[in-house]
């Protein structure tokens, strides 16, 4: 434990929480309770949306079975009072000068926490940017449902068996558990959707294309085996090994050359840093990711945090960086509220441990998997518990605002 730094003992101290995401918004949820007992303390939260996005539910808006507007849930619902909300862009970083560079105009810190999530990453393969979608907001959700809509409506006004296939074939890039949700949820709703636009139910297909020689890559062998068998019941072609060199107009080119050809093409494969950070003097990692101490702060910049996907954090226990994943987003936001509450208090800094709660994903409408304790299930029930998670997830964000953890 270090001894913290009393944030402020003259005048006000500006805690600004740069991101309304998972980690963002958790740390802000968690530390409004506290402006009770430090009225020097002013809370400000920064976001271009109004609203939080639940990530975690995209693949379901994707594939129409969700309402885009249930997953952008209005900040206003979630905010108490004196947290002050500011709707603009953050466009870069006066590190020297402690001020955030936006939209609104310069915003102050004497604490930061950065919390702004990541960007999807093309890997520089030529053409992936112009010519797959992607799925990283609930608009990017909506333009995937919109797109399938078009591509089976084209489809159905083709003559051609052969070219009303292709048309009707979504192809999802990555084979992590975003691609393998959403080439699932797809598969599950793609006969009856075809139907309703007028086309054979088994005209549709959806093609899964993976790099390396397994999906879910780092899950247990379980896990990744009944994964793949919900897949194949659902009729969704697999690649493994099969590394896109170029997207092109025709579709997906494989290093092999072999043409991976469809009418939709989704890119969900990979994550990196916001070109902001980038381009900022913060020290970074893998990915473009922001190195922290053991305590989340930025190394050699101990006033300004780092949560969420924005982190790079290594696990002492296994040497790797931790994954992008909102179950690590929400630890690593509780450990940066209480250090912030520490260090208004004047006590010891709090070092970052990740508690793994187990690993769900969801295949298809109505199966899924989870590693949960080392057991590992597949079917109904796994898809059950990601449903239970998610709602959880809303009604803990609706109902921390003025939730004191210390008071309890
Ligand atoms: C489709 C999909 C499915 C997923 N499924 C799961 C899952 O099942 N389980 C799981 O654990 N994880 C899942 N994840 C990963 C999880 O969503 C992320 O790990 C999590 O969102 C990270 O939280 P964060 O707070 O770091 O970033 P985010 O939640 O992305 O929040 C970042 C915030 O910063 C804001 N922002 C960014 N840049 C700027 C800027 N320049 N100016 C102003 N505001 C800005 C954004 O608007 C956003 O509100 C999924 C991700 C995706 C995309």
């Amino acid at each position: 434990m270090e001894d913290a730094v009393k944030v402020s003992t003259a005048g006000s101290s500006q805690l600004v929480v740069a991101g309304a995401g998972y980690a963002g918004l958790h740390v802000v949820l968690r530390l409004t309770a506290r402006l009770r007992s430090h009225p020097e303390m002013m809370l400000t939260l920064i976001d271009r949306h109004d609203y939080h996005q639940a990530l975690t539910e995209l693949p379901r808006v994707a594939g129409g079975t969700r309402a885009a507007d249930a997953v952008r849930l209005p900040l206003q619902d979630m905010l108490a009072e004196r947290v002050r909300f500011v709707q603009t862009e953050i466009n870069g970083f006066d590190l020297a000068g402690r001020r955030l560079l936006t939209g609104a105009g310069p915003i102050s810190w004497t604490r930061l926490v950065l919390a702004l999530g990541s960007r999807p990453n093309d890997f520089a393969i030529p053409g992936l940017a112009e010519r797959a979608l992607s799925l990283y907001s609930a608009d990017d959700a909506e333009q995937v449902w919109a797109a399938v809509n078009q591509a089976l409506t084209a489809a159905a006004a083709a003559s051609d068996p052969e070219q009303q296939r292709r048309l009707a074939t979504v192809v999802v890039g990555g084979g992590g558990a975003t691609g393998v949700e959403l080439a699932g949820e797809l598969a599950a709703i793609l006969p009856e959707l075809a139907s309703r636009h007028g086309l054979a139910a088994d005209r549709p297909a959806v093609a899964l294309v993976e790099a390396g020689p397994t999906i879910l890559a780092g899950s247990s062998p379980q896990l990744i085996d009944k994964a793949a068998r919900i897949l194949s019941d659902l009729g969704v072609q697999v690649a493994v090994n099969a590394t896109i060199a170029a997207a092109t107009a025709g579709g997906f080119r494989l290093t092999g050359g072999q043409l991976v050809e469809g009418g939709v093409f989704v890119w969900a494969g990979g994550v990196k840093a916001p070109g902001l950070v980038a381009d900022s003097e913060l020290p970074t990692g893998h990915n473009g990711r922001v190195k922290v101490d053991r305590y989340l702060r930025v190394l050699d910049h101990p006033d300004i945090y780092v949560a969420g996907d924005l982190a790079s954090v290594t696990d002492p226990r296994t040497g790797h960086v931790l994954p992008p994943l909102a179950q690590v987003a929400l630890e690593e936001g509780e450990t940066v509220a209480r250090n912030l509450d520490a260090e208004l208090s004047g006590r010891p800094l709090e070092e970052f441990t990740f508690h793994d709660k187990g690993f769900v994903v969801s295949v298809g409408t109505r199966r899924g998997v989870a590693d949960i304790a080392g057991i590992t299930t597949g079917g109904r029930l796994a898809h059950l518990l990601k449903d239970a998670i998610e709602w959880e997830y809303r009604q803990s964000v609706r109902h921390l605002r003025g939730w004191d953890p210390v008071a309890r």
